[in-house]
């Protein structure tokens, strides 16, 4: 097909005619610091337990970032958004529990940026809930809403996208394949824009701040113990009086919180997303549990002496791939 007769079949395509949404249709909304599920409940018109109910959520516990699907089949009132069905050749997958996105695109042998590309509007590359479904795309390329189809010539030259390759891809054989709101792939288009947001979102998720002010009396690294033996210093130690709260560096899961027998004492360890983790050691008490969400600044433990060690401070370590890397180059 030429050009031009690819640009006269999609003129012929631009006739627009409105769809009603599904009974199985949902809006999806990120949460807002501020948000909670009955306020979420409340803007779509819809009852709390059906929030529940929609993202296998046992609490009311929500926190900024999270997506939740807010089914609209039984919404009164509100502003809506239907779930149109994906592009043809799109696969759905719903993230399970420990699932990530890095581990999607091994196992559909996709590259990040086509996963992106597929759901410009995620909210986060690491802290999606469980539940949250994706669009599995066929190639790279980018999917926009087509909110006006009589816009449709538009929306391609804006994105720079190849004519031919979109009235293939989206199967647009005549003007009743359009519909107000459907999803369109817009193949070998870059999700630059996605990109970018998302790389400053990590960016900002994978930041640590200083668990504890203090004076720093022990760096990572080996260490002369006198008498001709060394030691290497897993971590920092910053002195400060007992009973200083001690913040989590970054956000995550509390993965241990409880006695050391290795001469941590009081230890809480914090798992972050990408598999990172904190250590936080000789701690006089603990204030989180197992299992435990914790905010990045949120306070964890109070500064000690317990275990092995000589006075009141924070033993802290940042530990990367498995083994213990110095974390002062990391704090903010
Ligand atoms: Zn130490």
């Amino acid at each position: 097909m030429s050009h031009f007769g690819a640009r006269s079949l999609l003129f012929l395509v631009c006739a627009a005619f409105l769809a009603t949404a599904t009974a199985e249709s949902f809006a999806l909304r990120t949460v807002q610091s501020g948000d909670s599920v009955g306020s979420i409940a409340n803007r779509f018109g819809v009852s709390s337990s059906t929030v529940l109910q929609a993202n296998g959520l046992n609490g009311t516990l929500i926190r900024p970032g999270d997506v939740l699907r807010v089914p609209l089949g039984e919404a009164v009132g509100g502003v809506v958004e239907a779930a149109p069905d994906p592009p043809p050749g799109f696969r759905r997958h719903v993230l399970g529990s420990g699932e990530t996105l890095s581990g999607i695109v091994d196992r559909y042998d996709i590259t990040l940026r086509a996963l992106v590309g597929a759901n410009p509007d995620l909210s986060s590359l690491d802290r999606l809930p469980v539940g949250v479904e994706l669009l599995i795309p066929p190639g790279e390329g980018l999917v926009v809403p087509l909110h006006d189809p009589s816009r449709l010539t538009e929306l391609i030259e804006l994105y720079g996208a190849e004519p031919v390759a979109v009235a293939r891809a989206n199967a647009l054989r005549s003007p009743f394949d359009l519909r107000p709101g459907m999803l369109l792939f817009l193949p070998g288009v870059e999700p630059s824009a996605a990109l970018e947001r998302l790389a400053a979102v990590r960016e900002a998720e994978n930041r640590y701040v200083w668990p504890v002010h203090g004076r720093l009396t022990s760096y990572f690294g080996r260490r002369n113990l006198g008498m001709g033996t060394a030691a290497f210093h897993r971590g920092i130690d910053v002195a400060a009086p007992t009973g200083t709260p001690i913040v989590a560096a970054r956000s995550g899961t509390v993965t241990f919180a409880g006695w050391s027998t290795r001469g941590y004492g009081n230890l809480v360890r914090i798992r972050h997303a990408g598999g990172a983790e904190t250590w936080y050691a000789h701690a006089s008490r603990i204030l989180v549990s197992v299992g435990q969400y914790v905010n990045q600044g949120e306070r964890i433990a109070l500064v000690g002496s317990t275990g092995l060690s000589t006075g009141p401070h924070l033993h802290f370590e940042l530990h990367v791939g498995g083994s213990a890397i110095d974390p002062l180059g990391e704090l903010r």
